[in-house]
This record gives C-alpha cells, sequence and structure tokens, in this order.
C-alpha cells in the first residue's frame, strides 16, 4: 500500500471504530504503481466515512481547498436530504404531509429526487423511496424522521454533486482525482482507477480473499455497492438484509452483494440508485432492466452462497475485471 494510501485506510478505520458499526467501506483502491505518491483525505460524513484521493500531487493550499469545498458539498446535501435528522428539509416536509417532494424540495436537491422517483417508476416499484414508513415498522427506523427515504441513492448524488464543484475548481487543467463516499465511489477527471470488491463472506472466513474481484473504472465513470454484510439487522438469530423489496416490503435474500459502474452520463447518482434496484431484482430480472432503461451501467451480482462463492456478470462488466478470485458466470 501506498503512503497516502495508508493514511487515509488509518483514518477509515479509526473514524469507523468511532461512529460505530453503520458503516459500510465497500471498495478499497489502489493506485497505479508508476504514479506520484496520491494525496488523500478521510472524515466522516452522513453516517459514513468520505474519502478524497488525488493521484497527481496538487498544491496543498489548493488541495485543502478543494477539501473544503467537498467537504461543504456533502454538508449541504446532508442538511437537506438526512432521514435521520429532524431538521432537514427532507424530515420536515415528511412532517408537514408533503407529497409532491419534487416540487417542495430545494432546487439543487430536484435532481436526487427526480432520479429516486423515475427509478421507482421504471423499476415497477422494486426501487421505492416511499419505504420508510416500512422501514420504521420493521423496526429499521429508529431514529428516522422521514416517511420518504432516500438513503439507497444520496450519497451517489452527493458525490455528483462534489465532483461538480472539483471540476469547476480545476478549470481545463489536467487532474486526476477519486470521490468515494461510503462505496460510492467516482473518478474525476482524468486517468483510471482500480477498485477492489470486497469478499462479502470474508466476516464468516477469515481464510477467504479480502477482494473478490478488481474493477477497472475509467475517468468519468462512478461505481457503487450495495452489501446485505456491512449494514444488516439481526432477528431470531438471523441476518436481514437492510434492503427491502419495494413492491412486498419483504427483506430481500439470496444477494450478497451488487457492484455497479456507469458511465458519466449516468452518474454516481444513478450507480448508487441502480446498486439498490439491482440487488432487489437480482441477475436475471436486472440484466433485463438495465438492457431496457440504462444500456450503458455494468453490474455484477455475488449470490449469498458462501459454500460456492461465485460472481454473475454482466457481458461488459466482464472486460472490466482484471482479477477475479470465483468462477464466473455472465448474463443474458
Ligand atoms: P444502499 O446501501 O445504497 O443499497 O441503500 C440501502 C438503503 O436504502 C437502506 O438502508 C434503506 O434506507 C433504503 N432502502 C432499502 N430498501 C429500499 C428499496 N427497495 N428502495 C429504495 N430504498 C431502499
Ligand atoms: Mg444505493
Amino acid at each position: 500500500m501506498r503512503p497516502g494510501f495508508k493514511k487515509a485506510a488509518i483514518y477509515a478505520a479509526v473514524i469507523s471504530a468511532a461512529i460505530g458499526a453503520e458503516i459500510a467501506i465497500l471498495h478499497l483502491c489502489f493506485d497505479r504503481e508508476d504514479e506520484e505518491a496520491p494525496q488523500a483525505m478521510c472524515w466522516p460524513v452522513m453516517g459514513t466515512v468520505a474519502q478524497m484521493t488525488s493521484r497527481k500531487h496538487v498544491d496543498e493550499l489548493e488541495f485543502g481547498e478543494l477539501y473544503a469545498r467537498v467537504q461543504a458539498s456533502y454538508s449541504r446535501v446532508e442538511k437537506l436530504l438526512s432521514a435521520w435528522n429532524p431538521e432537514s428539509e427532507l424530515s420536515r416536509l415528511s412532517a408537514a404531509g408533503c407529497t409532491n417532494w419534487t416540487e417542495a424540495a430545494s432546487p439543487e436537491v430536484r435532481p436526487c429526487y427526480k432520479a429516486a422517483l423515475r427509478l421507482a417508476e421504471e423499476s415497477g416499484g422494486a426501487f421505492n423511496p416511499r419505504i420508510g414508513e416500512k422501514l420504521r415498522a420493521l423496526g429499521m427506523g429508529r431514529g428516522r424522521y422521514s416517511r420518504f427515504d432516500l438513503g439507497a441513492i444520496a450519497k451517489g448524488f452527493a458525490v455528483d454533486m462534489a465532483a461538480e464543484e472539483v471540476e469547476r475548481a480545476m478549470g481545463g487543467r489536467y487532474f486526476s482525482f477519486l470521490l468515494d463516499l461510503g462505496g460510492n465511489l467516482r473518478a474525476v477527471g482524468a486517468g483510471e482507477w482500480r477498485t477492489g470488491v470486497r469478499n462479502p463472506f470474508r466476516g464468516v472466513d477469515a481464510s477467504q480473499p479480502d477482494i473478490c474481484a478488481v474493477i477497472m473504472l475509467l475517468g468519468g465513470e462512478s461505481v457503487a455497492t450495495s452489501g446485505n454484510y456491512e449494514r444488516f439487522v439481526e432477528k431470531d438469530g438471523k441476518r436481514l438484509s437492510h434492503i427491502l423489496d419495494g413492491r412486498t416490503g419483504e427483506h430481500v435474500s439470496g444477494i450478497a452483494g451488487v457492484t455497479v459502474v456507469t458511465p458519466r452520463e449516468y452518474g454516481a447518482t444513478l450507480a448508487d440508485g441502480l446498486s439498490t434496484t439491482l440487488f432487489v431484482m437480482g441477475p436475471e430480472a436486472g440484466a433485463a432492466f438495465l438492457k431496457r432503461f440504462y444500456p450503458l451501467a455494468l453490474a455484477l451480482w455475488i449470490p449469498d452462497d458462501p459454500a460456492s462463492p461465485r460472481i454473475i456478470v454482466t457481458p461488459d462488466m466482464a472486460y472490466r475485471l482484471e482479477r477475479i478470485e470465483w468462477p464466473a458466470e455472465k448474463t443474458r
């Protein structure tokens, strides 16, 4: 591990320990060997850990300024979209009995509501932001203040907002940043990044590899992971996924993790929303859904079967995997 990353990884571990188990660091990132030592910053926000990495060395002062912008941008989104803060705009709209969310929300976060409602419609309700009530009824909503829940898409949206800030500040210069907000990553600027998909079974079997696949991420692309292993609820000794089928309100079972890569035109918002949607749909219906609505997205599913670990990938995702520890099947 390069020095910058080591430092960032230590910060991440300390922050995770400090803010508890509700955290998902689902990706590990690797720098390419031939690059300069990267600069990295790590901090807690939106109930998870944010990390910002610059591959090409940026002047310390400028890096600090960029970091402040990204940090402010995440905090703004959190203030507007958090379901956990009774003072957030989302919670206040919910308390006021809002029904037309897109109209009522502040202009800067409207695209997030729009993307969520569009995904809900396209997915036939598999993705369902109106699930807040149900989450509360299942005991997963303690401290939740909103009927409308953007937890499956707001982090990706925040990453897109921050990416815009970085792009604006850097202008036409060469730059290569990686933004990570709790497993929602976006490569900003030029250059490729390699990102490792965490092995979801590592917790139950320490002899398993830490990373089960390495994905190549191109400049402008985003990647998001939804997993049932870092966040879950326990009932009668059974681990239940924190993702519900939006059509039935049941906990989703059978999938341990889903990773989605999206191009620049879809952004991190859709990578985040899609990873949750495809977790609910599973590989077969999920691949058909992508073909119809999001043909440029790539996806990978890990069935929840620790006895015979394998990966199911869409045909285009197969080309992005640099290393796979397990047998891979392709969807149609
Ligand atoms: P993610 O980690 O991005 O997959 O988001 C998971 C979070 O989204 C959960 O913790 C819930 O707050 C919320 N959620 C769970 N099930 C759904 C669903 N079917 N549609 C939309 N949001 C959901
Ligand atoms: Mg998501």
